[in-house]
């Protein structure tokens, strides 16, 4: 049978299959996917499920009957190892999976993601060392940590921090290892990366910053430490390794498709081959509101809005517009929420206190708004996502100034008579 291959089932894939039914596509979708669960949410893995306050029920995205409904054939567990095309402009073909099933198709979207970044030092294969990207890795974890005395966590990201979060909260002895010299150096300014340290710090957590890994060490095939660069050993039954991610283009690759630290998309998920789309962590694409350069976003929202510009262009539909990049993360009871892109920035506006775990980052280039950090003050990141989505200004004077709400200075202004 033919139709749209869809291969990766996770939250853009499923995405891509939902929007194109929405858009009144009435051909066969197959949506491919080597997970052997239905496809299911992320986010909750290093949250609410580690924690043990969501079960892997809560995860799915739909039900079953949901994308039969929809004629949406969802084939779980079976992983696409090859890809074979017909004769460019054409971008029909098949693909084979490992167990061997083939799948023809006549549109061809890759949505595959990316896989956790390793350690290359000594030591990794021991139990007890953990990465945290699907189910099993966090159900794993869960039920190590019930019984894990000393935790470390190797990568003061996002995901290792959230993690770190959830172990403290459960009364571990937790340590965060970053080889950087701030917390969540890729993605935020020093300001906020200081508030976390302290704020995990405060929490108990030991925060070892500018500390590289030497080689996790073992006892009986299990991990018993972590050997810093400067001979310092952590004591550890529970390692997670938590150092980023790396796109998976190698399908990509093999049917010569452009790709440079993720597969080469445009803004209309356009890959460098006619009638081939790629969406979600996978790919690097223009800057989503500047068109400038290329980048790499590893977000919900992300894979959301490629997967309908995906869908869009399958259906030879024009994208939908643009959109404001968002994304938060839950630490304790510390809810950041990032709107806009803080990349490029020359100046920072801090408005409130970091020490009272109520605050927000105002980032600029040139004058001009690029994006919020606000750790307990959804009204600024509201606020800022307004104005960043209908181009209202926010003056970094007017910003500074802490007598003005964000949403005062959002307001039009009254003219003068
Ligand atoms: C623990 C964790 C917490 C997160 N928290 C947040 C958060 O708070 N906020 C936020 O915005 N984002 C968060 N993210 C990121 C977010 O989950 C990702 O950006 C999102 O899942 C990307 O979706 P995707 O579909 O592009 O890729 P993925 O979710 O990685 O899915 C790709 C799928 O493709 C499958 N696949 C790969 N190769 C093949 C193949 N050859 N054949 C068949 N199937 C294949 C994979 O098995 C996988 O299921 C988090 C991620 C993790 C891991």
């Amino acid at each position: 049978m033919s139709g749209t291959l869809i291969v990766g089932a996770s939250q853009a894939g499923v995405q891509l299959a939902v929007s194109l039914r929405e858009g009144g596509d009435r051909e066969p979708i197959t949506l491919v996917g080597a997970e052997s669960r239905p496809p299911y949410q992320r986010p909750p893995l290093s949250k609410a499920f580690l924690l043990g306050t969501a079960d892997d029920t809560s995860l799915a995205f739909r039900t079953p009957d949901f994308y039969a409904e929809r004629g949406i054939d969802v084939v779980a567990g079976e992983r696409v190892e090859t890809l074979t095309l017909a004769a460019s402009p054409s971008a029909s073909g098949t693909a084979t999976t490992g167990r061997g099933r083939t799948l023809g198709f006549d549109r061809l979207a890759l949505t595959v993601g990316a896989r956790p970044r390793r350690l290359a030092v000594p030591g990794t294969d021991l139990d007890g060392v953990h990465h945290l990207r699907d189910v099993e890795d966090a159900a794993r974890i869960r039920r190590d940590l019930a019984s894990a005395s000393a935790v470390v966590v190797v990568g003061g990201g996002f995901i290792g921090l959230e993690a770190a979060a959830v172990a403290r909260a459960q009364g571990r002895v937790v340590t965060v290892v970053e080889a950087a010299d701030r917390l969540i150096p890729r993605s935020v300014a020093p300001v906020v990366s200081e508030f976390y340290r302290r704020a995990h710090e405060r929490r108990g957590t030991v925060v070892r910053l500018g500390a590289a890994v030497r080689a996790l060490s073992g006892e009986g095939g299990r991990v018993r430490g972590v050997v810093l660069d400067d001979g310092t050993r952590l004591p550890a039954d529970l390692v997670l390794v938590g150092i980023g991610i790396v796109p998976r283009t190698e399908l990509a690759e093999a049917i010569g498709l452009a790709c440079d630290g993720g597969i080469v998309v445009d803004r209309y998920a356009r890959t460098s081959r006619d009638g081939v789309v790629a969406a979600g962590d996978c790919t690097v694409a223009p800057h989503p509101l500047t068109s400038e350069g290329r980048v790499r976003l590893e977000s919900v929202q992300n894979a959301v809005r490629q997967a309908r510009a995906a869908a869009a262009t399958l259906a030879g539909r024009p994208p939908p517009a643009a959109e404001v990049p968002w994304f938060w993360s839950d630490q304790f009871d510390l809810k950041l929420q990032i709107a806009g892109l803080a990349a490029g920035h020359d100046e920072v506006v801090v408005r409130g206190d970091p020490a009272t775990e109520r605050f927000s980052v105002l980032y600029y280039r040139d004058g001009s708004l690029l994006a919020v950090d606000a750790v307990n003050v959804p009204a600024d990141y509201l606020t800022v996502r307004k104005a960043l989505a209908t181009g209202v200004a926010i003056a970094a004077e007017d910003a500074r100034r802490p007598d003005r709400s964000l949403k005062e200075l959002l307001a039009p202004r009254p003219t003068l008579r």
